[in-house]
């Protein structure tokens, strides 16, 4: 394999690799089902992204792990170091069923929710049947509802918990942000979890066979409207088995052998951007007092999983002593890499996020902050208590431009200003928040 001319890196989205800009620069991310990944894992990711990059690592919102800077002369040494530790980047780009964004720090059920999204993990992840989509399709699994997060995936499970030893979620669907932001409905209430799978194929069969290549679920639903949509679901659900998600041995264990069973440590990141070596240095800290298990969280940060039998209260206080749980309050913000390295990326939302932190106050520090570098709204603007969207790029004669949205109420959150320069924004935002 070379890195010449005769390789179009564009071919490679299905393989979780991503080209952004005319260099030749690659991303390559890693799917991690739940968020959750091995020590061991953790420790390739820092070996591929040191020995072949810059050594610092993004956390995405959807529970991945991104390396910027790869070349593709180094693919092979890339792909078998995560083929060795069992990391899959399948379906992390390109038109297939994402990564399963979980509720993991939230409340108890964590252990049956992420059973789902392993299940749902395997099952979707490289299977031919649900590739080839006319663009990405999202998956969530909420524990109980909390804010609008179910209202804008492809489609939301939200966990009910067990009714006669029965796991139940309703499922809502065709939701999304971006562009043009819309609000999934109720599909179907109250739906066990052997029944999923089935219901699951049917709407991405639909979505498949429907859409015209490059739109979304919620394009199509726009479209058809929701009394065609259910007709198309109904004839591809007709006939469909139960699919079980758990195993007898599953059953029996109840969780117990589940990463985060009994809680988690979270380790503060500040706007998703993390290095290597500090990601290597908490694995160390796992490793000898924990379960052998982490998870990346949806608001990019790093927990630490308590697993049944560990006691949580000397791995705090090495990871303390590590200078990897810190004291201080952190500014949760959600942050897309933006122009600092997407070539759709209007505004450096990093250093809009840095801005903000120096800025804010104690009240408006506890609240959630979300920066997406252009309309796409990667990092779900529209779900944070403020979210800002870069709109304008900047340039000689142009300074770059800033919506800011605030969410109030059940749905989405709404803009509250428009096309401000970035000190208008901040000024805005010491106002209001
Ligand atoms: S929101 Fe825009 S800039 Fe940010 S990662 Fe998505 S596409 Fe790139």
């Amino acid at each position: 394999m070379n890195d010449g001319a005769n390789i179009d890196y564009r071919n490679f989205k299905i393989n979780g690799i991503y080209q952004y800009n005319d260099a030749a620069d690659l991303m390559v991310r890693a799917k991690l089902p739940a968020g959750v990944l091995s020590v061991v894992q953790a420790e390739a990711i820092c070996d591929v992204s040191e020995k072949y990059s810059n050594g610092i690592l993004h956390l995405t919102c959807r529970g991945n792990v991104e390396i910027h800077g790869l070349r593709g002369d180094t693919l092979p040494q890339v792909f078998r170091r995560y083929n060795a530790v069992g990391l899959t980047t399948r379906g992390a780009c390109g038109g297939a069923v994402r990564s399963v964004i979980c509720a993991t720090a939230e409340g108890d059920g964590f252990s049956r929710i992420q059973l789902l999204a392993r299940c749902l993990h395997d099952h979707f992840t490289g299977n031919p049947h649900f590739e080839g989509l006319p663009k990405k399709f999202k998956l969530g699994i909420e524990n109980g509802y909390l804010g609008a997060r179910h209202l804008c995936q492809d489609l939301v499970m939200v966990y009910l918990g067990q009714e006669d030893g029965r796991d139940l979620c309703d499922v809502w669907v065709a939701g999304g942000l971006g562009r043009q932001p819309q609000e999934g409905f109720l599909l179907a209430g109250r739906v066990s979890f052997e029944r999923l799978i089935p219901l699951i194929e049917g709407v991405v069969k639909v979505y498949k066979k429907n859409t015209p290549a490059g739109k979304r679920l919620k394009y199509l639903l726009a479209d058809i409207g929701e009394a065609e949509f259910r007709a198309l679901l109904s004839k591809e659900t007709s006939g469909a088995q139960v699919c079980p998600v758990s195993t007898p041995l599953e059953d029996a264990l109840d969780g117990a052998s589940a990463a985060g069973a009994c809680g988690w440590i979270e380790l503060a990141v500040f706007a998703g951007q993390l290095p290597a070596a500090e990601l290597r240095r908490i694995a160390g800290v796992v490793q000898d007092l924990g379960d052998g298990f982490l998870a990346i969280s949806r608001d990019q940060n790093v927990l630490v999983s308590l697993g049944v039998g560990i006691n949580p209260e000397p791995l705090k206080e090495a990871l303390r002593v590590a200078g990897l749980l810190k004291q201080e309050e952190t500014l949760q913000c959600r942050v897309c890499p933006g122009s600092h390295l997407c070539t759709k990326g209007l505004v450096p939302t990093r250093d809009v996020a840095r801005q903000l932190d120096a800025i804010l106050g104690d009240s408006s520090r506890a609240l959630s902050w979300a920066i997406s570098g252009c309309p796409n709204s990667c990092s779900q603007p529209q779900l944070a208590d403020f979210g800002i969207i870069g709109v304008r790029k900047g340039s000689d004669k142009k300074e770059a431009l800033y919506d800011l949205y605030k969410r109030s109420g059940k749905g989405f959150g709404k803009p509250l200003r428009e096309k401000l320069n970035l000190d208008e924004l901040l000024k805005t935002v010491a106002e209001f928040g």
